[in-house]
């Protein structure tokens, strides 16, 4: 059992913006979970006898303290299907692949040993906030929050909700559905644990009607709750969707008649926004959840995050297992380069997401997209601790230490070694991680 004071001494790194890189070498003061002081000079008075009752933990010169990672949008059912059947496009994967598999999540045993695996997969790559879809069902669903309870991640936990017909008979009927997601609300919300919260989930307009959306709409109003979908992620779902509300000019509209985009809502694609779409997404102070490894894997389309970024959209990242074939921030990130690499040699000036800016996305501009960010994201006194002990040079690691390096001071070497970390490391180079202070992962 760790003790709820800590005092971290080393180097520590956090985005404080999109542009604005913050690394210091120093130490951090960590109480019943929250910052309490940061120091930014090393060169301090006998930390041993100003702290004594706290935990401290001496950083070695390779390693560096960074904000938890926060996967915006992940699809926990899926997980024993990834990395298969990838070869095809979003709607013909949807119902070969997905329906079949989240529909053994009737089995309650099944579900609970799953997400078990999920989310101590999650906390092992250093996602310490997820959002997550379940399956349509609500107890199954339950079960994720149980896990993530136990393994202590900070979740939203979504029941997924669907009631047009598909060919695997996966949906359910409106009135039932409305009522089991009450049910299914309130009883997160009676685990009264302030790291566990339900959000709505409609899973797509292909997938759900006018009805069903107003009325999750109204039971977001009614309990405060964020709510989640997609958004147009592939040419031939968007003309689906149209071809479904003739009444609509855009797929945006189709969600907007139904009161669900407003900032509480997350959606995650968004590639093949309109700019009126774009604009009414800002209006309205929804956020994106940008998935580039899904949206490259099913051949879906390269997302303009610049553009948004630039219009004041608000983006994180998510990983959308198992459209996406990593469970892993560290590869979004990479992936979010590599997308925005490849708009810039098609013509799309200024498109390139420099490592630092994708740092951001997988921390404070993921809190950002949740509405976390006033208690987690970046290191501040006062928010709460949810962080990474990162080593470039672990043991075992995949980064190789040479006997050369180009920086000079302490904070120069450190930025060389995130660097390094954000585009060679893995798993094992993530050594602890916190949620809200207390360590939940330890390979020291
Ligand atoms: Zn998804």
């Amino acid at each position: 059992m760790s003790t709820k004071k800590h005092v971290f001494v080393g180097s520590f790194a956090s985005a404080e913006s999109l542009k604005e890189l913050s690394v210091n070498v120093g130490y951090i003061v960590v109480e019943d979970g929250k910052i309490t002081k940061i120091n930014k000079d090393e060169r301090n008075a006998d930390l041993q006898s100003q702290f004594a009752g706290y935990e401290i933990v001496r950083l070695n010169d390779s390693q560096i303290l960074i904000p938890g990672f926060v996967d915006c949008h992940t699809h926990a059912p899926q997980f024993p299907n990834i990395g298969v059947g990838l070869d095809r496009p979003l709607l013909e994967w949807l119902a070969k692949y997905t329906f079949p598999l989240e529909k053994r999540y009737s089995d309650v045993e099944f579900a609970a040993k799953v997400y078990d695996v999920v989310v101590k997969r999650l906390l092992n790559n250093g996602t310490t906030t997820a959002c997550y879809f379940g399956s349509l069902h609500a107890e199954g669903t339950l079960e994720l929050a149980k896990s993530a309870i136990k393994h202590r991640q900070r979740v939203f936990v979504g029941k997924v909700s669907m009631n047009l017909q598909n060919d695997a008979g996966y949906f359910n009927d409106t009135e039932k559905e409305l009522a089991e997601v009450q049910t299914f609300v309130e009883n997160v919300l009676a685990y009264k644990n302030d790291l566990v919260q339900p959000i709505l989930t409609p899973r797509f307009a292909v997938s759900c009607d006018d009805d069903l959306m107003s009325g999750l709409a109204e039971i977001s109003d009614k309990y405060d709750c964020r709510i989640q979908s997609h958004i147009s992620e592939n040419h031939s779902e968007i003309e689906y969707v149209l071809k479904i509300n003739p009444t609509c000019k855009s797929y945006a509209e189709v969600y907007d008649k139904n009161r669900i985009l407003n900032n509480r809502c997350i959606m995650a694609h968004a590639i093949h926004l309109t700019d009126c779409e774009l604009q009414t997404m800002v209006h309205k102070g929804v956020s994106i959840a940008h998935c580039p490894a899904s949206n490259t894997r099913l051949c879906s389309g390269l997302c303009p995050v610049r553009k948004y970024l630039d219009n004041n959209l608000v983006v994180g990242l998510g990983t959308d297992v198992s459209g996406g074939d990593s469970a892993s921030i560290l590869d979004a990130m990479r992936r979010t380069m590599d997308v925005s690499a490849h708009l810039e040699m098609k013509g799309d000036k200024g498109f390139t997401i420099s490592w630092s800016e994708a740092f951001y996305l997988a921390t404070l501009g993921g809190a950002k997209a949740l509405k976390l960010d006033h208690k987690v994201g970046s290191f501040e006194v006062g928010k709460e601790f949810d962080a990474l002990l990162i080593d470039p040079y672990a043991f075992d690691g995949p980064i190789d230490k040479h006997d050369y390096c180009i920086s000079s001071s302490k904070e120069e070497r450190a930025v060389t070694l995130l660097q390094k970390f954000i585009y060679l490391g893995d798993d094992r180079n993530i050594v602890q991680v916190y949620v809200k202070g207390q360590r939940v992962k330890d390979l020291l």
